[in-house]
């Protein structure tokens, strides 16, 4: 099993992690910014009782297993401070900057995305996923902070636990899946599952203890015969782990195989590493030389990788004793990239931010792709999105996603105004509204409006309805037609009136 982050951390042990693989991280800057987070924290107190500081710590040691630049590692660290203390976004600006402090401002409005009823929840979250890929770093920074919540559930009341849990199954797991972060989605999946199906977990728990205490000493004995005949067949580098399988795909292999567990196979997988593409293969027959692959059991993601980029070579054989075991054989990149997904795809600069093209349009269309995907795949989960339309990537790149005040994710193509999120809300809000603010200050309703924004509608029920002039700067086609309508009733009741049997 992979070590889990829920011990105690300390920002030492953090900084030592940050520096074994960035020797020029800045220590000073991180410690400073633990120091801040922890005075910022300091009256509270986790559900756990523990002090607050340990879980923005453990969410920052996530992201350093992940190993993700400094400034994400800083940002972990602050990611609550805006919400939980009266230190603000300025204060955090002034002194790790704009770049940290986007990404803290990020975090703070995923959290303002309140919890009424699971599908308009899990609505406003893939939206807000969306509209987080302009800056993935922020979704790192929440899936490490989500994981940490996760493996502290113990504390917090069983239908509050059960929530959290089931959106992370179904939610952030498989988005973990389709960006490639394997461990962290097994992580996620297994933290969930024991407040999902209690018993179940308990039941798999104990079959996969008993069934790898009895195999201990056999694996390591596969282990050291592999190894020595890796290397004696010039793969001197090779590198051999044995890798229990997470807890959650084991259930559901389990269920797929009549919960039979002498036919999952890969309970333990032995994990062969290697320098590169050829040595794989040059492992796979010697592997295959020594003892026999089972029929159909021989899966090449080399040649084929999974949708999601995974690539390794799967093989099961006979192996000593007549025992059925898998192997799995890449390279350290592709080890890597399996257990971190796109986090360790990207070449990140100096400043940690992810480094490709510089103009925001054109930012990793990969990972549009991808998002695209996981849209779709939501979307398809969930009958009641009505129009296939918005489901184009081509559509949602070029719209915004705006914040209610009660956390709602409003989109809106892009250039959209105060009137348009009104109507986008009810068409009676649009008829009678009068003022607005923006982040919390007034603005004008011709106001352009842009991704992130909070926007606050004021109506005056006794308005009689929308300003004609509204015409100049309502930008959607709802709220132009709205206005319109109105306009033409308007005229048509007049003409009605004065004379009669014209109109409607
Ligand atoms: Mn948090």
């Amino acid at each position: 099993m992979q070590t889990v982050s829920t011990a105690p951390h300390s920002i030492e042990a953090l900084c030592a992690l940050v520096l074994s693989y960035d020797p020029n991280a800045d220590e000073e800057k991180i410690k400073e910014a633990y120091t801040f987070a922890k005075e910022a924290h300091r009256s509270q107190k986790r559900a756990t009782g523990e002090p607050y500081i340990t879980h923005p710590l453990a969410t920052s040691f996530t992201l350093a297993e992940m190993k993700l630049p400094p400034p994400i590692i800083i940002a972990g660290l602050l990611h609550d401070v805006p919400e939980d203390t009266d230190r603000t976004l300025d204060e955090i600006e002034e002194r790790f900057g704009s770049d940290i402090a986007a990404m803290v401002a990020g975090i703070t409005k995923l959290g303002k995305i309140k919890y009424r009823g699971m599908e308009r929840y899990i609505e406003n979250l893939r939206k807000m996923f969306l509209s987080m890929a302009a800056d993935v770093r922020v979704v790192f920074i929440k899936f490490a902070d989500r994981l940490h919540n996760l493996e502290t559930l113990e504390a917090i009341p069983p239908k509050k636990q059960y929530r959290i849990a089931l959106e992370s199954l179904e939610i952030f797991a498989p988005i973990a899946n389709r960006l490639g972060m394997g461990e962290i989605k097994g992580r996620l999946e297994d933290a969930s599952f024991k407040y999902i199906y209690p018993k179940e977990f308990e039941w798999v728990k104990e079959l996969s203890k008993s069934s790898r205490e009895g195999k201990q000493d056999y694996l390591e004995r596969v282990m050291r015969l592999t190894k020595e005949t890796l290397h004696s067949a010039d793969l001197n580098d090779a590198q051999v782990h044995g890798r229990a399988k997470h807890l959650y795909s084991l259930y559901r292999k389990l269920v797929r195989h009549d919960r039979n567990i002498a036919r999952v196979y890969d309970l333990i997988a032995i994990r062969v590493i290697v320098d590169s593409v050829a040595d794989c293969y040059g492992a796979l027959g010697i592997i295959h030389n020594k003892w026999t692959p089972l029929k159909g059991r021989i899966k090449d993601y080399i040649a084929q990788p999974k949708p999601n980029g995974y690539r390794s070579l799967h093989t099961t054989v006979f192996c000593e004793d007549g025992e059925i075991v898998e192997f799995q054989i890449r390279t350290k990149d592709m080890h890597v990239i399996d257990e971190y997904g796109i986090a360790a795809h990207w070449a990140y600069d100096e400043d940690g931010k992810i480094s490709t093209n510089p103009t925001q349009k054109n930012r990793q269309p990969e990972w549009m792709h991808e998002l695209a995907d996981i849209h779709r795949e939501l979307a398809d989960k969930r009958t009641y999105l009505k129009s296939l339309e918005d489901l184009k990537i081509d559509i949602f790149k070029d719209r915004i996603f705006v914040f209610t005040p009660k956390g709602d994710v409003i989109d809106l193509p892009e250039e959209s105004t105060i009137i348009d999120f009104a109507y986008a809300i009810h068409t009676d809000i649009g008829n009678t509204c009068t003022a607005a603010k923006v982040n919390e200050e007034n603005k004008s309703l011709d106001r352009v409006l842009k991704n992130g924004d909070m926007v606050e509608v004021f109506v005056d029920k006794s308005r009689k309805g929308p300003n004609p002039g509204w015409l100049k700067f309502a930008k959607t086609r709802h709220a132009r037609s709205k206005i319109k309508q109105y306009a033409k009733s308007r005229i048509s009741s007049w003409i009605s009136g004065i004379i009669p049997g014209t109109g409607k």
